[in-house]
């Protein structure tokens, strides 16, 4: 069957553990994840082309004016934004691609390619948040309220999304964010090509007048 790819997006609050999903997810599966663009500064061990395109302010201006992002949004102070060539190549190759990216984006990602598939992934509880952060340890307490605040705002969006994931155990989280996407591929709507095929394959066994 020609399997067309699935544009994914994965946002969920600072601290939800989006992060340490992805990488579990990938390890194990083959999907394409997008690197974004970012004019925030690395953390410790995050390396430029592997978790962000670290750029300047100006590199990242002249990115969105040259059209070379899908989308883009600011977050606590910084820019954030998908490249877009990668996405398209990916997706004309029929490679299932992932986005993981805050609301903002991930509704407008929504309006660009109304076949996307929203995905929101959020811990237990707000306490539980707070202590990820906390713990996380790469953030000031200034910074951790900011976030705090930001996920207070962006959980009015969680109604926008086709699926809420609680990510409460690892390993049980990476297998049901595959069984999604893999389940995703059977909807009818994304198989209207196969569902025409078929149909045609079939008239050659219909009786009667053809
Ligand atoms: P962090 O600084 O913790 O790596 O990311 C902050 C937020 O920016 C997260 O919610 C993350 O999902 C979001 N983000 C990362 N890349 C992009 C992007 O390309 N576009 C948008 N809109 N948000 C992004």
């Amino acid at each position: 069957m020609n399997r067309q790819g699935i544009l994914t997006v994965v946002s969920g609050f600072s601290g939800a553990g989006k992060g340490t999903l992805m990488k579990a997810l990938l390890e194990k599966y083959d999907y394409g994840l997008s690197i974004s663009a970012t004019t925030r500064t690395p953390r410790t061990g995050e390396e430029d082309g592997r978790e962000y395109f670290f750029l300047t302010r100006e590199h990242f201006e002249s990115m969105i004016e040259q059209g070379e992002l899908i989308e883009w949004a600011e977050y606590v102070g910084n820019y954030y934004g998908t490249p877009k060539k990668y996405v398209e190549d990916q997706l004309a190759a029929g490679k299932d691609v992932i986005l993981e990216i805050e609301v903002q984006g991930a509704l407008h990602v929504r309006e660009l390619f109304p076949d996307a598939l929203l995905l929101f992934i959020t811990p237990p509880s707000a306490e539980e948040l707070k202590n990820r952060l906390v713990n996380r340890g790469t953030e000031s307490m200034d910074k951790i309220e900011e976030r705090l605040s930001r996920a207070f705002e962006e959980a009015d969006c969680m109604q926008q999304y086709d699926y809420i994931v609680v990510n409460d155990e690892l390993d049980a989280c990476v297998e049901q964010l595959n069984e999604i996407i893999i389940n995703e591929h059977s909807r009818t709507l994304r198989n209207n090509s196969y569902i025409e095929k078929m149909s045609n394959e079939l008239k050659a066994f219909k009786k009667g007048d053809l």
